[in-house]
């Protein structure tokens, strides 16, 4: 089996045209598969689903799709592949609900396991003092919000689209607007279950097997599939103030929301946005929102200038309207924003956390759902964030952008760095996401290789300004820039690999190492 200097070797070729002995072609490994008597079923045919995802940019089919109606499915189907040995190149790749952007979820001519098959298990709810949802690797997120509010309950931290599978995202880190309280997704997640590259299924937790536990969580699919996850809740709010404020100088702005990140008693969820070059401005990015004094919001222009929204969410319970409204107006009253731009809306939680759902129908309807998504995602140091403004949005982006940008900190305090993930060396950074959509015919600004090309020179001006940062979602295509991202982490990455998936067949789409032959 690989030993670590093995699988790091194995990494440096994986761009080599892998040896197939004859005896394991890939031809007959899918007729072995059939052999196997599972609970659920594989399918061979008509997966071309599984050679997509939401980038849209990358597509590779596998040579058949599982649909596993069980734990036992998935362990019986990762064994059989690993007791075929170094021999084979057939690999496995878990897919949630298959949001990735760049083919981290598809097996060329591998196995794909369709997690979602497995969300008829029930998402079962347990109160009491430290109340958690046990739930199935595939189940999408806003299955558990809504069986969870049956109990008054919910989970804590969020991502900002929930159409998404508890193992997608516990896999990168899960983001959102409650993250600089409550850490990410991988941070408030009490145990699980896991099917390892050797088809062993181990129940794990900060008491029990704890470094694959950590390992898994942000571990890029590469250590285990989970099949289980147990997430830990909180009693749920009935509604949300949600409030945004617009500046025109960046520092301020960013000033203002590291105060608020701060403060022990602040809102529940902070985000913000970049708004580049917008005409009709205040029709446009505000739909449901109020302007707290209309007149004056009016006569408010843009006059062409960047802009940047800072968005907050406080929770509360109707009777509880006055505590919230005198708590709102305190925290307000604390920040330097256009006195005209305040805006103010008042929406159920769940429209609340599901609030991209309603972009996506809309998308969907003008057919511009489906289209490429060259994202781009960064954590950056609190220390460069101005630097990185100053040359990204004041430069690089003057003129337009083809999609939105987020922006926001976050207070790396909350967060547990025993985990996979990898996030620059400060206590504060920010998250900024570039969402561009690429329309598919274009040649110019929208177009996907200029997009592309934007992308690349951001990622440049990182580099040679040397900000520290580091990918979220990350994408490489080099061993060499694999090893730079994970940083002093790598050795740990490695011994990881080689004691959970020595012969490295789980997510070859997130291209890190290549299954030794
Ligand atoms: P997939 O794309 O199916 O899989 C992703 C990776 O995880 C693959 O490598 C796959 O093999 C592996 N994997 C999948 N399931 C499992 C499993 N059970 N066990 C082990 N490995 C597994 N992220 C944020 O953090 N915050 C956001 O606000 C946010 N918003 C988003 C909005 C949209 C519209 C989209 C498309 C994505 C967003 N993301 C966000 C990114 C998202 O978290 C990732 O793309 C995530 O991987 C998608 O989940 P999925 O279920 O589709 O996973």
């Amino acid at each position: 089996s690989c030993i670590p200097d093995r699988i790091e070797l194995c990494s440096n070729h994986f761009k080599a045209a892998p040896k197939v002995p004859s005896h394991f072609s890939s031809s007959n490994v899918p007729f072995s598969l059939e052999t196997l008597s599972l609970d659920g079923h594989f399918s061979f045919e008509n997966n071309q689903y599984a050679a997509n995802d939401f980038g849209n940019m990358h597509h590779f089919l596998p040579s058949a799709v599982l649909h596993p109606k069980s734990v036992y499915d998935i362990s019986t189907t990762v064994k059989h592949i690993f007791h075929m040995g170094s021999g084979s190149e057939f690999t496995v790749a878990a897919r949630g609900h298959g949001h990735s952007l760049q083919g981290q979820a598809q097996a060329h001519r591998g196995v794909v396991i369709n997690m979602e098959s497995l969300k008829e298990q029930e998402i079962k709810v347990f109160t009491g003092e430290r109340p958690y949802a046990e739930v199935s690797g595939g189940h999408l997120w806003i299955n558990i919000l809504h069986e969870t509010l049956r109990y008054g309950l919910t989970p804590k931290s969020w991502t900002d689209y929930l159409y998404l599978t508890v193992g997608g995202t516990l896999s990168y880190a899960g983001i959102s607007g409650q993250a600089f309280k409550h850490g990410p997704q991988i941070n408030n997640v009490y145990q699980l279950e896991v099917v390892t590259g050797k088809g062993e299924v181990v129940t794990c937790s900060e008491e029990q097997n704890a470094d694959l536990f950590y390992a898994v969580l942000g571990g890029l699919g590469q250590f285990g599939i989970i099949t289980r996850a147990r997430i830990s809740l909180e009693v749920a709010p009935k509604m949300v103030k949600w409030i945004r404020v617009l500046y025109s100088d960046f520092s301020t702005f960013s000033q203002d929301q590291e105060h608020l990140i701060a403060s022990r008693n602040s809102f529940d969820y902070i985000e913000g946005f970049v708004i580049i070059n917008r005409t009709g401005l205040l029709n446009n990015w505000r739909s449901s929102f109020n302007p707290k004094d209309p007149s004056r919001a009016s006569q408010f222009s843009s006059d062409g200038r960047t802009l940047y929204c800072l968005e907050m969410a406080l929770y509360f319970n109707p009777n509880d309207e006055n505590n919230m409204t005198q708590k709102t107006e305190r925290l307000l009253s604390e920040l330097n924003f256009i006195p005209s731009t305040l805006f103010l809306s008042e929406v159920s939680y769940l429209d609340f956390l599901n609030r991209v759902h309603i972009s996506e129908i809309k998308l969907r309807e003008k057919g511009l759902w489906e289209v490429p998504h060259p994202w781009l995602n960064l954590l950056i140091p609190k220390s460069k964030i101005n630097s990185f403004a100053k040359e990204v949005f004041g430069n690089m982006l003057n003129h337009s952008t083809n999609g939105p940008i987020l922006i926001y900190p976050v207070n790396k305090s909350k967060w547990n760095n025993r985990t996979s993930l990898v996030t620059p060396d400060e206590d504060i950074m920010y998250l900024v996401a570039f969402l561009s959509s690429a329309i598919p015919s274009s040649t110019g600004k929208d177009g996907l290789n200029h997009i592309l090309t934007q992308n690349k020179r951001i990622l440049q001006y990182c580099a040679t300004a040397h900000l520290g940062t580091k990918q979220y979602l990350p994408h490489y295509s080099t061993q060499e820039e694999w090893r730079a991202h994970f940083g002093s982490k790598w050795r740990v990455f490695l011994n990881r690999k080689s004691a959970y998936d020595p012969l490295a067949i789980l997510a070859p789409g997130q291209k890190i190492f290549q299954k030794a032959i």
